[in-house]
């Protein structure tokens, strides 16, 4: 596998859904298009095949602007695994996650094509200098577009407030585009729903839009108020074998109704989340990034109620009983201040906080 580099748009490319890309493209395929600012944005779609949301806004984007008028500013567009795409997969089994093999520290040269693909792209695109990066997925189940950082930095934040006041803070996993590139421009992972769902393709097509047009992004803080600014501080399980339901306190373990409703939505302390039958073993095993047990931090179990003993706001709540088995019941994200969580301030940072991308 090989990269492809394009410096015009191929004939009939636009025409083209995301399973069908695979007919006109081989692989991975940067496509550079000029513009009158002549620093790229940097646009990647498609590092997950089944995420078509960023391919179906860049296609209006480009269309929209392909007949009448020049582009405000330069593009260079990643369109990244076009064999998973074609089935309508994240990635295929015989493949890596695309968007775990960005160049990072520490790691050696030569691991997979992938990885060489990836870099190669890395250095052409440093080289360019670009005005800032932004990675487009989609994500499963009931959660609001948002946008995720891996820097702390008032050019990253007015890149992520412009696409949504939700803006979630993350350093693991590695190997991600938006951690690699922020290495030398802003750079943003958008988040923007379920795939194929047309507000999200609206959503997304005005927020490349609006950064095409910008002239600059300043780095001076925002505004109190313009962005919330969250990040991962625990995972949450629940006992193996436990019996889970929803809705009433018939079940060993029994949340409330509707619980994934509660996805990105900033919980205030004592939000009830559920009822328990055993009233002496903790049915949430709570653990922070290192693994250590903080249950007790974020819940409390007082007569058989569960709730949150601090604001905090979930991410990731299913009602699948298996998923919540097999992998968690969910994700817990905690409010940062942008200033006092910047560099050289008292409060340390975690040093790993995680987020699924
Ligand atoms: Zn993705």
């Amino acid at each position: 596998m090989e990269l492809t580099e394009y410096h015009y748009l191929p004939d009939g490319l636009l025409e083209r859904s995301a399973s069908s890309l695979y007919r006109q493209l081989d692989g991975p395929t940067l496509i550079h298009l000029p513009g009158i600012r002549q620093q790229p944005l940097f646009i990647s779609v498609l590092q997950h095949g089944n995420e078509d949301t960023g391919w179906e806004a860049v296609r209006r984007l480009l269309k929209n602007h392909s007949s009448f008028e020049p582009l405000p500013r330069s593009i260079s567009l990643l369109i990244g695994n076009v064999e998973a795409a074609r089935f309508n997969k994240r990635r295929l089994d015989t493949q890596l996650d695309f968007n775990r093999c960005w160049p990072q520290k520490n790691t050696s040269e030569n691991q997979s094509d992938i990885h060489n693909i990836f870099r190669q792209v890395y250095d052409i695109m440093q080289a360019k200098n670009p005005f800032a990066a932004i990675d487009i997925h989609n994500n499963t189940g009931l959660n609001p577009h948002y946008a995720a950082i891996n820097q702390l930095d008032n050019r990253c934040f007015r890149l992520a407030a412009l696409f949504s006041n939700t803006v979630v803070h993350f350093t693991i996993p590695e190997g991600v585009l938006s951690n690699a590139f922020s290495n030398f421009c802003p750079a943003v992972t958008l988040e923007c729903g379920l795939a194929g769902n047309i507000h999200g393709t609206d959503h997304t097509l005005a927020y490349l839009e609006s950064c095409l047009h910008l002239a600059h992004l300043d780095d001076i803080p925002l505004p109190g108020g313009e962005m919330g600014l969250f990040h991962m501080v625990a995972t949450v399980k629940v006992a193996a074998n436990l019996d889970i339901g929803f809705g009433g306190s018939d079940h060993e373990l029994s949340l409330i109704d509707d619980i994934d409703h509660m996805n990105f939505r900033e919980l205030e302390a004592n939000t009830l989340l559920g009822y328990t039958h055993d009233k002496t073993t903790l049915p949430f095993i709570t653990t922070d990034m290192h693994g250590k047990d903080v249950s007790g931090k974020f819940f409390s179990f007082t007569g058989g109620e569960i709730r949150t003993t601090r604001p905090i706001m979930p991410s990731m709540l299913t009602m699948d009983q298996k998923v919540i088995h097999q992998d968690c019941l969910c994700y817990l994200m905690e409010r940062m201040d942008p200033q006092h969580s910047r560099a050289g301030h008292d409060e340390p940072l975690p040093e790993l906080t995680g987020l699924e991308v």
